[in-house]
């Protein structure tokens, strides 16, 4: 069991090239991360290739029960690892952020271990008898993003050790402290070589671990043009790839709904993690018989939620992770502005305090195309559109390249029902936005990637089928 300050110990490098650390909510100095090398990364995969052969060959109940361990691992050290999370990614121990992301890893632990996939009988008849097997594919490359570093890490990370494969995972530059913290944790309780860390630069380190013909598949949370280029990058070799990229996420509130009843449910689909969430409610289409109603609610639910720094209790919304993201908030916001948008809350950030502050903002009377509409602002600034025809609202809705989450806000079940199924995105939630389980399947439509995590059929995402035949 750790605390705050015997994980910062541990993680805290010794030598080689390291990196300060600063809290985005004040700009204090919290810690130093290891910046390696591509020869560091080589030798992390070959570890990875070594071990993975014991590994493969443990009874799956040996590897389901060191996954529980590791679970536990995580649980004793919640606090310590919460604390941490939220001075290195800014968000707070409360609400839906910090605390509620290591419990999330525990979660997302204990299912995917819990999960069997046995093999299947495909045919036993007189024409003849075949059985697919999920074999492990060999060692996972893992690239995870800033905004949910350990839990995304999490999702990577625990169903290939499940399927019998070892892991080399790449953090996030300016999320490094809280994913080492993670795999410091676990690896007190796994058989060393199996789950290896190497921090460092995305367009080093990251892509030679994408170009490495030893490793069988990568699993790959973060943009859509860096996605891209790992497509490029791993061609040579056909190298399996999970692909989960950015998004744009809408929302359609028809004219039937309670603007008071619906208020919370969308405030939290879109400013949950202080909106740097991939499946956040990121461009809102109301109909215009109930707009101002809508908005009105929205706007009063809205205000009185506390943004802060995150290890003060009370708070439950927080910085933006890093300063280039403030940026991109900023300057979609004040561009809105100049375009004639109306700003219904926020929108005055207090550049020269210290941290990446950025209010709660919803801007209304937007147009559809303006980029604060059609850009992933990735923060806590939500356009609100006004529509009258529905098939517009769902052309809209369709027309970017990206096709992660979407939501329909009705009253009528089966007509939202028959909405989603003209959405195209990976999920489409009815009456709620962004939430997640463990069993079932995430991913993106369109070029919000493609493969799902989670479930069983995230667990056949980093396996090898293989039929045995006769
Ligand atoms: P990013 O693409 O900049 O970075 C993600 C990771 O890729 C980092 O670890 C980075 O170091 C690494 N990387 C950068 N260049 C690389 C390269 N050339 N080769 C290999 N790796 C490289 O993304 P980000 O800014 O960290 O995260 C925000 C984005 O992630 C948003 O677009 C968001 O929507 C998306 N996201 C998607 C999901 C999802 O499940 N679909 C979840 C979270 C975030």
């Amino acid at each position: 069991m750790h605390t705050y300050e015997s994980l910062l110990a541990a993680i805290t490098p010794t030598s080689g090239e390291t990196r300060e650390v600063f809290d985005p909510a004040t700009d204090e100095l919290i810690g130093t991360a290891p910046v390696q090398s591509v020869d560091d990364l080589n030798a992390a995969i070959d570890k990875a290739e070594a071990a993975q052969v014991a590994w493969a060959a443990l009874p799956d109940e040996e590897r389901v029960a060191y996954l529980h361990k590791a679970a536990d691992a995580i649980e004793a050290s919640a606090e310590a690892l919460a604390e941490l999370l939220s001075r290195e990614q800014g968000k707070p121990l409360n609400g839906p952020n910090a605390r509620f992301e290591v419990g999330g890893c525990v979660a997302w632990t204990r299912v995917p271990a819990d999960t069997p996939l046995p093999h299947e009988v495909l045919i036993d008849d007189e024409s003849g008898y075949a059985e697919m097997h999920y074999r492990p594919i060999g060692v996972v490359g893992a690239i995870s993003p800033w905004n949910w570093p350990m839990m995304i890490s999490i999702w990577q990370i625990v169903p290939a050790l499940r399927m019998g494969n070892t892991v080399v995972i790449k953090p996030a530059e300016t999320t490094t402290l809280s994913v080492l913290a993670l795999v410091t944790v676990m690896n007190q309780v796994l058989p060393e070589g199996v789950l290896n860390i190497v921090t460092g630069p995305g367009r080093t380190v990251g892509d030679a671990l994408t170009r490495s013909p030893k490793i069988g598949k990568i699993m790959f949370t973060g943009s859509t043009p860096v996605g891209k280029r790992i497509i490029e990058a791993s061609a040579p070799n056909v190298t399996r790839l999970t692909l989960e990229l950015g998004g744009n996420d809408a929302g359609i509130v028809l004219p039937d709904v309670d603007p008071a009843a619906i208020a919370e449910g969308l405030f939290w689909g879109a400013f949950i993690n202080t909106g740097q969430t991939c499946a956040a409610l990121k461009r809102l289409y109301v109909h215009d018989s109930v707009y101002d109603q809508v908005l009105e609610h929205l706007v009063e639910f809205a205000k009185n939620v506390p943004m802060g720094v995150g290890v003060e209790e009370q708070n439950v919304l927080g910085p933006l992770q890093n300063r280039a993201q403030f940026e991109v908030v900023d300057s979609l916001v004040e561009a809105a502005k100049a375009s004639g948008a109306r700003v219904a809350l926020g929108g005055n950030p207090d550049r020269e305090a210290p941290g990446n502050f950025y209010p709660t903002t919803i801007v209304a009377d937007i147009d559809p195309h303006n980029d604060l509409v059609v850009e992933e602002q990735f923060g806590p600034a939500l356009p609100v559109i006004r529509y009258t025809d529905l098939d517009e609202a769902i052309r809209l809705a369709n027309e970017l390249e990206v096709g992660l989450g979407a939501s329909v806000w009705s009253a009528d079940r089966a007509k939202a029902q028959q909405i989603a199924a003209r959405i195209q995105a990976g999920t489409v939630w009815i009456n709620s936005h962004g939430g997640l389980h463990p069993m079932v399947p995430f991913g993106g439509a369109k070029q919000s990637g493609y493969g799902r995590e989670f479930g069983v059929e995230g667990l056949k995402a980093v396996a090898e089928p293989q039929v045995v035949s006769g």
